[in-house]
């Protein structure tokens, strides 16, 4: 089975590499997809996510890595793939995650969301955490990569916000 994971990834931490490492393990295929997000204010462009994801993800064989616009429902049938995997950290999520997946299924009947309950090790950690934590120089070489933890250096030594 192919599947779906989208997300912001801007980003990519340990916590998304716990569900990506667990859906390679029990899909096919599973095809990482950056979205483009043009209202929420990103670190990084989508080509350096595209990037740090590739990096993060290179010794995993059955992974693809792909960005998209829009409606998810309308990529996910271009791509030919209906099954969509979502992490779950706290209940605090679920509310959220629910509609989405209630909505999906509504302009997409086939579209089915399957969460993935994250690990207990890393389900506090988020992009946004990190990367506050970078801004102020704080430590966060055990919630992401070397490559993403050395992008974010990068990051706020020039000053991003
Ligand atoms: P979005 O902006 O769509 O929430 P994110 O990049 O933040 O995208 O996350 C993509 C997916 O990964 C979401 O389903 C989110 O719940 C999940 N996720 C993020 N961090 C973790 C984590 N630490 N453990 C499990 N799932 C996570």
């Amino acid at each position: 089975m192919r599947v779906i994971y989208p997300g912001s990834f801007d980003p990519v931490t340990n916590g998304h590499l716990d569900i990506i490492q667990r859906c390679s393990e029990r899909f096919d295929q599973v095809i990482i997809s950056v979205l483009k997000n043009t209202k929420k204010n990103s670190v990084f462009t989508v080509e350096e996510r595209i990037h740090l994801l590739k990096e993060s993800t290179k010794d995993l064989k059955n992974i693809e890595i792909d960005s998209f616009s829009g409606l998810l429902t309308d990529y996910s049938r271009k791509k030919g793939c209906s099954t969509i995997i979502r992490g779950l950290r706290a209940v605090s999520d679920f509310e959220y995650e629910m509609q989405l997946a209630l909505i999906n299924r509504k302009t997409y009947p086939d579209l089915e969301t399957l969460f993935m309950v994250s690990s207990t090790g890393v389900s506090f950690l988020s992009s946004s955490l990190v990367k506050e934590i970078a801004s102020f120089n704080g430590e966060i070489s055990c919630f992401v990569p070397k490559v993403v933890e050395e992008a974010l250096r990068e990051k706020f030594k020039r000053g991003a916000r």
